[in-house]
């Protein structure tokens, strides 16, 4: 169970592609006309901007390490993409992303360079009253490994094993995730 009230000191880490936008199987997103929000995430920014102190992104971005774009394009899609969701008067409070190729790679996730390095910015992130949503396995390994709550999206992937300790809660998308905590508590069911 993931509890908490508005007003608290809480963090939201939100993965990038399968979760505000549709990934590319197999392949990266490489310009910002391949930048395609889900449905409904545009309108559940300033939802999600109410209830959470802090918004970020965290995001594995190895199309960069392997050289098939630059960090260029990709600063581009994020601007586009952080313009657009500020002007549904959303926010998004800080970009991490990782392009780098090796797995033991401190930043890249599920490990935890990208979080400490939020923390690093803004020492007032708790990670105890944070919550990771992704749509990967990483990720929600991510959000344990920095004793985050985890939500996993089945965007892109049921879920297999609905005893699979490594996430707190399941929802079909971002826009429902963000329906679902009410004004006074926002309480999150289990799988
Ligand atoms: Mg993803």
């Amino acid at each position: 169970m993931i509890n908490f009230k508005p007003g608290n000191n809480w963090t939201l880490f939100l993965d990038r592609d399968g979760v505000l936008n549709h990934q590319k199987e197999g392949s990266y997103i490489f310009s910002w006309d391949e930048f395609i929000f889900y449905d409904g995430v545009i309108q559940s920014m300033p939802v999600l901007a109410k209830y959470f102190k802090h918004i970020f992104i965290v995001t594995n971005q190895r199309g960069v390490g392997k050289g098939l774009m630059t960090e260029k394009d990709l600063h581009h899609i994020h601007r586009n993409m952080q313009k657009s969701i500020e002007l549904a008067g959303g926010r998004i409070d800080g970009i991490y992303y990782c392009t780098e190729l090796e797995a033991e790679s401190t930043c890249r996730k599920p490990n935890t360079g990208m979080a400490l390095k939020a923390k690093e910015e803004h020492p007032d992130i708790d990670f105890s009253q944070s919550i990771m949503v992704g749509n990967s396995f990483s990720d929600m390994e991510f959000g344990r490994n920095i004793g985050a709550a985890t939500v996993f999206l089945t965007t892109t992937k049921p879920v297999v094993d609905n005893n699979d300790n490594r996430m707190d809660a399941v929802y079909k998308s971002l826009a429902d995730f963000a329906d679902a905590p009410t004004p006074s508590s926002l309480i999150f069911s289990l799988i």
